[in-house]
């Protein structure tokens, strides 16, 4: 009997035709978020088996529950046949050390020519637990314990532990996403979420030295490295807005100056997102949140781009994005406080119904198209690698 850990892929299955490729990135991701550690992987269309050479589990584990594309990790036994003999006594052998007084037993058979049926190997392998435990009994509502019998083809599998994944899909799969990162607390979690649905992130942050500070930088930094440990590594695109802000907050009247900012980011990244290849942009704004957020504003704003604008967190309350960011492990940085582009030249009655004419009037009075072309221009690109942790480090 040999332990090792199986991973259950969830969602994924459900693409029938492209199945293929999405295991395929799966297992370039796991391979890639265990290139520290000595395993070796196989998969077909229903699991992922790793050995874990050193009998590093919880390393391993570790890893894995940051990888998206799985939707169930399994600490199991192999065992080399499929006979209800090897299984019973294989089982015997398991749960001699293990206490627990309810139990229920389910298995599993994608070999279906085998000549018993899923529930009477369930009576079978229960028969075994209470001729061999003293004091246990069956309770199919609230067992203490699970035990989970799978049989396939020439192999089976018995196991009791099964931990959640992350879901989702793997990240690359559905394409590249450009970010809008701040040093908030809510572009991070938009972000983390876009990566599960499979988008790979590549991210924009606005600087306004020497109105912002070099801390606010690394802040971002900091932020893009967490989510790095989900994505491999992240380009960090840092665009300089100052003459832009400048630009604006001398030219457009005062309760005008979020919106127009907001829409020249947007046409920004718009164009860095066309050099790069991203399809969409992510974003973390919600609706209502702030002025520039209602829903005349993003009209207002979004109108300036073609390119699709995702909005994770736009139905998402505060309270609720602050959990996720707690769970991902962004609040922390996100909550230092050092002053964002966004947050220096706020007006005291910022427009909440901006009206396009006038947006169209404003912007008219400052050199915008050359503006943004030096923006991009003189763009700086930092490589965010994969979050290159050691295990001691992530606990
Ligand atoms: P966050 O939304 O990240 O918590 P915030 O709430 O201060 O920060 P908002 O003013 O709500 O930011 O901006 C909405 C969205 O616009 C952000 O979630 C982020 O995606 C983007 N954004 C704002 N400021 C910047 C910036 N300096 N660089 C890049 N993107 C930004
Ligand atoms: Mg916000």
């Amino acid at each position: 009997m040999k332990q090792l850990i199986i991973i259950k892929y969830g969602e994924m299955t459900t693409k029938k035709d492209n199945i293929g490729l999405f295991l395929k990135a799966l297992k370039d991701n796991v391979t890639f978020a265990l290139q520290q550690e000595e395993v070796t992987i196989e998969y077909d269309s229903g699991r992922m088996f790793i050995n874990c050479l050193k009998n590093n589990f919880e390393s391993v584990l570790i890893r894995l529950k940051k990888v998206f594309g799985i939707h169930e990790i399994i600490v199991g036994y192999e065992l080399e046949k499929n006979d209800i003999e090897f299984l019973k006594s294989s089982l015997k052998e398991l749960i001699e050390n293990k206490e627990f007084k309810t139990f229920k037993i389910e298995t599993k058979r994608s070999n279906k020519k085998y000549s018993l049926t899923s529930p009477e190997i369930s009576k079978i392998l229960g028969g075994i637990v209470l001729q061999n435990k003293e004091n246990v009994k069956v309770d199919v509502h609230h067992p203490e314990v699970i035990i989970h019998a799978e049989i396939r083809l020439d192999k089976s599998y018995l196991y009791f532990e099964t931990y959640k994944g992350l879901g989702g899909y793997p990240v690359g799969t559905l394409g590249k996403g450009l970010l809008m990162l701040s040093g908030g607390i809510d572009s991070p979690v938009s972000g983390y979420l876009a990566m599960k649905r499979g988008v790979k992130l590549e991210a924009v942050y606005f600087e306004s030295p020497p109105h912002t500070s070099q801390q606010a930088k690394n802040k971002v930094e900091s932020l893009a490295r967490i989510l790095s440990s989900y994505n491999h590594d992240i380009k960090l695109h840092v665009v300089k807005f100052t003459e832009i802000q400048e630009a604006i907050y001398k030219n457009i009247p005062h309760e005008y100056l979020i919106t127009i900012m907001r829409r020249m980011m947007y046409r920004i990244c718009a164009i860095i997102a066309s050099k790069s290849n991203c399809k969409i942009i992510v974003n973390g704004e919600s609706i209502g949140q702030v002025a520039s957020q209602t829903l005349t504003s993003m009209n207002a704003i979004n109108r300036v781009v073609n390119i699709p604008v995702i909005r994770p967190l736009a139905c998402f309350d505060k309270l609720e994005i602050i959990d996720l960011a707690n769970k991902i492990g962004t609040f922390e940085t996100s909550i230092l406080p050092y002053e964002d582009c966004c947050t220096i030249f706020v007006p005291d009655h910022p427009v909440i119904n901006p009206e396009v004419i006038k947006c169209e009037e404003y912007e008219s009075l400052i050199p915008f198209k050359d503006l943004i072309y030096q923006a991009v221009k003189s763009r700086e690109i930092i490589h965010i690698k994969e979050y290159d942790q050691k295990f001691e480090d992530i606990l």
